[in-house]
């Protein structure tokens, strides 16, 4: 069933559903095109679609092999739609749930394209916010790179800057996924480029590991972690890229490489990758025999009984009792939880539930980090709820109903 988008395009078949609205596959006057049809109530929404139209700019401007490129923004009656790039072929999630993980030398390549494609929009002043597996596309098309890997592309440029704005969030009702927020932002800073390098290098440890490396159970918890955890080893990489992943998830933002350098480092490794199997890593599920020490239990009543674990990782509710409006995870509009809700007051436990097992790599080091973080973690339960409360007045003072509107520029300076 074909429907006419403006008086230019045609959309001929649904490509894919986001959280923000359907991709079609569609047809304009330079061929074929992807059309990402806004979700009504955004396009309903005056302010957004204005913010839409002086973004132009930006949008449009960012021509790169490894960057889905907008190529036009129609607004028509009740119809917000970006026009993209085609790509044929399947996001890296898709690829990601099939094979759980990646060679280290396919998955080096993707995220090499992607940090390129990353650089010019740093160089240009845009910063992303939403980089994760469900924003690279693989055109299935392209070249065959090293590890068989195919090109990778990144999409939603500016997409999460727009909706993440004033009037967008309603608490009641956003759901998302903190595995990829870059600690600063958690302290309630400003998104900068190196959040970007941040969320990178966290899909890079999930291409290999098969999972994020602070993810898992109560957004909460998920929070603190990047904040003050350090990231657990993976066995059987070089400590060339090791290093690379360790310095790109630097708490501080100014430790992290910048989207060029990180691109061309990952190719220097390359070579040293290839025939490597995807590593096997300890599944963070694989041994209830000896089940994880909670570093948040404080001796109360422990929500991680049988049957009540969160789900490892995808969209996790940020708002109890709050339904997901897409098959999709995102944190696009994430909502950040209030005190009571950090510390599980409200969801009728006295902590976070979080999987049996989760983020359980079994090793010594984890199990000396849980302990010495049981001696700081009043301490630092504290400043985390402030910090935390910063990233709800940064959501909130982009997104109360209320708000007034930021200027839109703030958050694209890298
Ligand atoms: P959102 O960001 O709103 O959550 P996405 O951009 O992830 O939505 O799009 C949803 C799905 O549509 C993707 O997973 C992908 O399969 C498909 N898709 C998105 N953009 C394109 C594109 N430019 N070309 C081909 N397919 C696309």
């Amino acid at each position: 069933m074909a429907r006419n988008i403006g008086s230019r395009y045609t959309a001929h078949q649904i490509l894919g559903r986001g959280s923000a609205g359907t991709v079609w596959l569609g047809e304009g006057p330079e061929g074929p095109v992807a059309i990402k049809l806004l979700r009504e109530d955004l396009a309903s929404d005056q302010e957004l679609v204005g913010r839409f139209v002086q973004e132009r700019t930006a949008l449009l401007g960012l021509d790169h092999p490894h960057v889905v490129s907008v190529r036009d923004l129609v607004v028509d009656g009740n119809d917000l739609a970006l026009v993209m790039d085609l790509v044929r072929g399947t996001d890296l999630r898709t690829r990601l749930d099939r094979e759980r993980r990646l060679a280290p030398e396919a998955a080096v390549a993707i995220i090499a394209d992607v940090a390129d494609a990353l650089a010019v929009a740093h160089k240009a002043g845009v910063v992303h916010r939403d980089v994760k597996p469900e924003n690279i596309l693989l055109d299935m098309e392209g070249p065959l790179g090293p590890g068989g890997a195919h090109p990778a592309l990144l999409t939603d440029f500016g997409v999460a800057k727009l909706i993440d704005t004033p009037g967008r969030t309603k608490a009641t009702r956003i759901i998302g996924t903190p595995d990829y927020l870059a600690p600063e932002i958690v302290e309630g800073l400003p998104p900068r480029a190196a959040v970007d390098i941040y969320a990178l290098a966290t899909v890079l440890y999930e291409l290999l590991a098969g999972f994020t490396p602070f993810g898992g159970g109560h957004p909460g918890a998920v929070l603190r972690r990047h904040v003050t955890e350090t990231v657990v080893p993976l066995p059987g990489i070089p400590e060339e890229l090791w290093q690379l992943i360790v310095q790109c998830l630097a708490k501080a933002p100014a430790s992290r490489l910048r989207a060029s350098e990180l691109g061309s480092r990952l190719r220097d490794v390359l070579p040293m990758l290839k025939g490597i199997p995807p590593l096997d890593v300890d599944e963070p599920d694989a041994d209830p025999a000896e089940p994880e020490e909670d570093p948040y239990a404080t001796g109360g009543a422990s929500a991680g009984a049988a049957g009540e674990a969160a789900p490892r990782r995808a969209a996790v509710p940020l708002v109890p009792g709050a339904s997901t409006d897409s098959n999709r995870d995102t944190h696009t509009s994430m909502r950040v939880p209030g005190p009571d809700e950090l510390s599980g007051g409200p969801l009728g436990t006295a902590r976070a539930p979080r999987p049996t097992g989760a983020r359980r790599p079994g090793s010594a080091r984890h199990k000396a980090d849980a302990v010495r973080k049981r001696r700081i973690v009043l301490g630092v339960t504290a400043a985390v709820i402030a910090g935390a409360l910063g990233v709800g007045g940064y959501v909130a003072a982009s997104g109360g109903e209320d708000a007034p509107p930021q200027d839109s520029k703030q958050s694209q300076q890298p």
